[in-house]
């Protein structure tokens, strides 16, 4: 008797496993909040649903005894404290979603950083680190996106904050105000760097690979950055019927050879991470019988290096201005927006593969080639990142699914890491 309570006052850290079960029910009731009748699963920043979501996730703090704090940004904080001095072991995810979002996206890594810090807290470990989990405000764009780590990384401007606006033109400030907050306090959520050991994200892939080659775990190198433009050519429009095939100016034609050459652009200046979409295309006036006058579309281009990216993006420009020359056209473009490429930590990456290896999980070293708060908190901290698979890669929807096993594997592979970077030497 008295040798197990020994072992219950003290158990050894590479024995502790997460409460699966707790987990499992945590994720599955978390998929009802939010829910929409229309939409399916609604939790869009700073919407009711949003409200639900964050009253649920409050309430699981509190049931668990662990402090809670609320951040300028709306960032939602759980902490488990041993020595307020101390830099802070941070994992972190967001809760919100896209209209008709997956029960996985974001929620799983909060969901896993919750259980990382009850599981610690039963267990009685005494570690040397404080352990945070985060749920950061917006970060699936309501607003912009990436809203809350980017206010803890200190790369919002004042500027930002007042023009953001939802796609129905309501305001950032607005919709914060309605919960009662002032959206510039998130100018005053930055973080000081030397708060922070470390900052770990587990988020399920929304990719095919993993769930392919059948490996439970990836172990995220870097995150793709991207360039997305809107680009217009344009020609004249023009009667389809009376003007002779080399006498027209057919902008649509100049963006049918440019899709042509997306390929070869990144066959001479890509590398096996690069990816590049022409995702809408409108062209004007748009009528069968009418020659396009005008071809507007989207260029958005990917990769996990920012020479690479560069390079792209000199190759993209070059293409469309000779292909305008050689046509007639007139060539424009807006730059959307610019996502540096991120890193993660190299020491991170040894120590989760080697956590990895040591509780026999098979892994793989891999890009991630969807944005995630990773890429903002990089700013403040050293970062790594954990992925799991996504069935069939199927995400940002209602099929968006992980297999049971696949969870576990990563939360106790988030657990040992965590123990690791702040365990007593
Ligand atoms: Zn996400």
């Amino acid at each position: 008797m008295a040798e197990t309570m020994q072992t219950q006052a003290h158990p050894r850290a590479q024995d502790v496993k997460i409460d699966m079960e707790r987990l499992r029910q945590d994720v599955l009731d978390l998929s009802q909040v939010g829910r929409d009748p229309e939409l399916g699963l609604n939790r869009r920043a700073f919407t009711e649903g949003d409200r639900q979501g964050r009253d649920w996730f409050r309430q699981r703090l509190a049931v668990a005894g662990l402090e809670l704090f609320q951040d300028g940004a709306a960032n939602l904080h759980g902490r488990l404290e041993y020595d307020g001095k101390r830099p802070a072991v941070v994992m972190g995810s967001h809760l919100d979603t896209v209209p008709g979002g997956g029960p996985l996206d974001g929620a799983l890594g909060v969901l896993v950083g919750l259980e990382v810090l009850r599981t610690v807290k039963e267990a009685g470990i005494e570690l040397r680190h404080p352990l945070e989990v985060i749920d950061f405000s917006d970060e699936e764009g309501r607003f912009g996106g990436m809203f809350g780590s980017q206010a803890l990384a200190g790369q919002l401007t004042p500027e930002r904050i007042q023009g953001a606006r939802d796609l129905e033109g309501i305001t950032l400030v607005d919709a914060m105000a309605a919960w009662g907050l002032d959206a510039n306090g998130a100018l005053g959520a930055r973080r000081d760097p030397s708060t922070i050991h470390a900052f770990l994200e587990l988020h399920i892939e929304q990719g095919p690979v993993l769930d392919r080659k059948r490996i439970s775990i990836g172990v995220v190198e870097a995150i793709t950055g991207l360039f997305k433009w809107e680009v217009r050519l344009k020609g004249q429009p023009n009667h389809a019927g009376t003007t002779p095939m080399d006498m027209r100016i057919d902008a649509f034609q100049g963006l049918a050879e440019f899709g042509g050459e997306v390929n070869r652009i990144l066959e001479e200046h890509g590398g096996p991470n690069s990816r590049a979409t022409i995702g809408r295309v409108e062209l004007k006036p748009g009528a069968a019988n009418t020659i396009p006058g005008e071809a507007i579309f989207s260029v958005e281009v990917r990769d996990t290096d920012e020479r690479v990216l560069k390079a792209l993006s000199d190759a993209c420009r070059r293409t469309l201005s000779s292909i305008a020359r050689r046509r007639d056209l007139m060539f424009e473009f807006d730059v959307l927006s610019e996502i540096r490429p991120t890193r993660c930590d190299p020491g991170l990456l040894d120590l989760i593969a080697s956590e990895a290896e040591t509780a026999g999980l098979e892994y793989l070293r891999m890009p991630s080639g969807a944005a995630h708060d990773t890429q903002s908190m990089s700013a403040v901290a050293r970062t790594g990142m954990i992925f799991v698979p996504s069935i069939e890669g199927r995400s940002h929807s209602a099929g968006e699914w992980t297999n049971w096993e696949d969870i576990e594997a990563g939360a106790n592979l988030m657990l040992r890491s965590v123990l690791a970077l702040a365990a007593k030497h």
